[in-house]
């Protein structure tokens, strides 16, 4: 039986991350940048308002004006 190293992979660029944890100081994320996406992400959830009563304006069809 070898070795048999787990291929981590980045959730949110979906990258693999070889190598020692020590490598990847950004975990799960394979970079700081993922991070903040991933939080970002997080965020927009959390501030989504869920049906609100914000109604949408009403699309004015643009019609190219010469
Ligand atoms: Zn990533």
């Amino acid at each position: 039986m070898g070795t048999n190293p787990v291929t981590r992979k980045c959730p949110v660029c979906n990258a693999e991350m070889p190598g020692p944890l020590a490598e990847w100081p950004a975990l799960p994320f394979c970079s700081q940048k993922c991070k903040t996406i991933d939080l970002g992400r997080w965020l927009g959830e959390r501030y989504r308002m869920p049906s609100g009563g914000r109604t949408e304006s009403t699309e004015s069809p643009s019609d190219s004006e010469e």
